[in-house]
């Protein structure tokens, strides 16, 4: 990528948009979160959309000369409701977290109760961590993985709502490798008359292909982020049925959010129009496949799995039991080294800090992306063990380094 036109007139630009491709196409990815999204949409994304004014819903803007604009955000939207089948589709927020405020906003009071998973246990900031608006805002109680399993405890989840009362609960994790039973859910929702929310960030994309169920139809909200699995380009959606439309649509614009990002907007519509060919779906059963792969060649080496294995596209290692020396920090640093890129992540049941917890979670949609089959994930399960089993040992980094290397040339990036 040459980046031809910010090079003419800002190198020092240029070459760290230029160092940052080199970066993605040298390294494994494997930050849960994250994914390498197609050339069309970085093309979509870095279009001349950035420079409209397009507030308001499209045949209903405050501006003039939005008519591209508008069909922009159609296709989008159709792509959208195409791919998960819900009633009313808002294509507009920034991201996830927008998305999860919109909903919030359109629907609670300030002192309104949320019930949601603990962040330690794989929930997410936005479900009413003290550090985000949603903790000081709302009254917020967690329930919790079943320490033992490291499976949801719906049981659990329904008498703690009985008693807690909540106004909305809240599904849909960062760091769950299990899948979600989200009647379940709806079942705890139902008994203590609250709103369901459900959370798809993560899983946006297997959702979208069939390889994990869906809680459209189901929960009254679904969210999601649009640059993880689903690879559409940064940004968020949110997913209702026609009783709540009007509410999330003005909890969006004006309630939360000025202008949208229309350039973002155009790169979810081609990320959606991706995810709806045939392709897509073979896309996201390689990334579980390669997940399962990845935590079977883990569980091999002697780690424990929280759970004990995975069903979507993320593996969670509790360090503790294996390796009871080495932090999270520790191990994502020594495997940064090596040119493994994932994330230290916190544990169920963690004794460590956020800071440096006790786990490391690793994903696969960005390795699938390249092309990464089985056998290659098995390959980089021995790699981590490997640099994990010997922090610091630089003949090890150096030979691991060189099976990265041989990994990506074989799976090239944005060619
Ligand atoms: C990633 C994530 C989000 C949203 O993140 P953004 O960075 O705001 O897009 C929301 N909820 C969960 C569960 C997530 O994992």
């Amino acid at each position: 990528m040459e980046h031809e036109h910010v090079r003419a007139v800002d190198p020092a630009v240029a070459d760290a948009l230029e160092s940052e491709v080199d970066r993605q196409r040298s390294t494994l990815s494997m930050i849960a979160s994250e994914n390498h999204v197609s050339r069309a949409v970085l093309d979509a994304q870095g279009s001349a959309l950035t420079n409209k004014y397009a507030e308001g819903y499209p045949g209903a803007r405050y501006y003039g000369g939005c008519e591209y604009a508008d069909e922009v955000e159609e296709l989008a939207i159709e792509r959208a409701t195409e791919l998960f089948g819900a009633e009313h589709v808002n294509v507009q927020p920034h991201s996830g977290t927008q998305a999860n405020q919109a909903v919030y906003f359109a629907m609670l009071e300030p002192g309104d109760k949320i019930l949601s998973l603990d962040l330690t246990h794989g929930g997410h900031l936005s479900h009413g961590h003290p550090a985000n608006f949603t903790g000081q805002l709302y009254e917020v109680e967690q329930y919790e993985v079943d320490p033992e399993t490291g499976y949801l405890d719906y049981d659990g989840l329904r008498d703690h709502a009985e008693e807690f009362d909540p106004d909305v609960i809240v599904s849909g994790y960062s760091a769950y490798p299990r899948e979600v039973e989200w009647e379940r859910i709806q079942e705890a929702a139902d008994a203590a008359g609250a709103l369901h929310l459900a959370d798809i960030a993560h899983i946006t994309g297997l959702v979208a292909a069939g390889v994990h169920s869906s809680p459209v139809g189901i929960a009254d909200f679904v969210t999601g982020s649009t640059h993880k699995t689903i690879r559409a380009g940064r940004g968020g959606i949110v997913m209702t049925s026609e009783e709540y439309a009007d509410d999330v649509d003005s909890a969006v614009f004006p309630g939360g959010q000025g202008g949208p990002l229309m350039h973002n907007i155009a790169g979810k519509a081609v990320g959606f129009g991706e995810a709806l060919e045939p392709e897509f779906e073979e896309y996201a059963e390689r990334t579980v496949a390669n997940a399962k792969a990845l935590g079977e060649r883990l569980s091999e080496h002697g780690f424990s799995l929280v759970s004990g294995g995975t069903d979507n596209h993320l593996v969670l290692v509790d360090l503790r039991d294996s390796h009871p020396d080495t932090t999270g920090g520790d191990a994502e640093e020594a495997l940064e080294d090596a040119g493994i890129v994932l994330n230290a992540n916190t544990v169920p049941g963690e004794t460590r800090s956020a800071f440096n917890p006790s786990g490391v979670r690793a994903g696969t949609p960005g390795l699938t992306t390249r092309g990464f089959d089985e056998d290659d994930l098995r390959t980089v399960g021995d790699c981590i063990a490997r640099v994990i089993d010997a922090p610091g040992d630089e003949d090890v980094e150096r030979e691991v380094r060189e099976e990265v290397d041989a990994l990506c040339a074989a799976n090239p990036l944005y060619e």
